[in-house]
């Protein structure tokens, strides 16, 4: 199903569940694209009965119904005063004019997408899209930490992250296991792992950090938004700055 279904009218609610209940009166329907069903009255922002992403949903002439799990919710509508379907989309935090059309590019679940056309550009965790441009395409920048900080054009086909990541720490480090080059490489998301693959199979997920120290076993420690860490998540050696000064060795 798609498009957002809207019945205004007088209706009989009935919702079977935790517990049960029947409401009668002058209500708006919502029928969501996911499942979800809201009615809502004159009074409040909080629906008087709903379902949300409900497993099935079957809406016919005069009545909507709602099924998920033991729960059930039913809308008989009596007498409707206006009814219909329209488009919905992923609303979100509006960042800049498409490329495409004249539609307005907005950010919402890690991705920035237009809502007139196909036009969709897919974040990378933690990015923060800039009101700046790009100086060659005109789209929206985002920063973003991966080792330094940043600043890219959305379409990865301008100007890739990858790229600006591989310049900057590309045989940065040494593998651990055995000596060998760190590469900056992807297999799914953006890696450190070594350049002896397959007989060295180390590779380390690139933080959402930056680079501001050395850890006692050699390879960088990240400041992230959870604090500072090694690179490899197992090790437990601390930075090598925070070394007491009278560790004897
Ligand atoms: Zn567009
Ligand atoms: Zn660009
Ligand atoms: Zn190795
Ligand atoms: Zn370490």
């Amino acid at each position: 199903m798609s498009g957002i279904e809207v019945i205004a009218g007088r209706c009989t609610t009935v919702f079977e569940g935790s517990r049960d209940r029947e409401q009668h009166g002058d209500a708006l329907v919502v029928v969501k694209p996911d499942g979800t069903v809201l009615v809502h009255d004159a009074r409040g922002y909080q629906p008087l009965a709903w379902l949300t992403r409900a497993e099935a949903v079957t809406v016919d002439r005069d009545t909507i119904t709602a099924r998920d799990g033991d729960q059930s919710l039913r809308v008989t509508v009596e007498e409707a005063y206006g009814r219909g379907r329209y488009p919905a989309s992923d609303a979100g935090v509006p960042v800049g004019d498409c490329p495409d059309c004249d539609g307005t590019l907005v950010r919402a679940r890690g991705d920035v997408s237009c809502p007139d056309c196909p036009v969709e550009y897919s974040l990378p965790t933690g990015a923060t899209v800039l009101g700046e441009t790009c100086a060659d395409c005109d789209l929206p920048l985002f920063r973003v930490e991966r080792g330094a900080t940043f600043e890219v054009c959305l379409d990865a086909d301008c100007e890739s992250l990858d790229e600006r990541v591989r310049e900057a720490f590309d045989r940065e480090w040494c593998c651990p296991a055995c000596g060998g080059d760190l590469r900056v490489l992807r297999r799914g998301g953006l890696l450190l792992g070594c350049e002896r693959y397959p007989d060295c199979e180390t590779g380390f997920s690139f933080p959402a950090g930056r680079h501001v120290d050395d850890c006692r076993c050699g390879l960088p420690v990240f400041e992230t938004a959870t604090g500072q860490r090694c690179l490899d998540r197992e090790c437990g050696d601390e930075p090598s700055t925070e070394e007491p000064p009278d560790a004897g060795v």
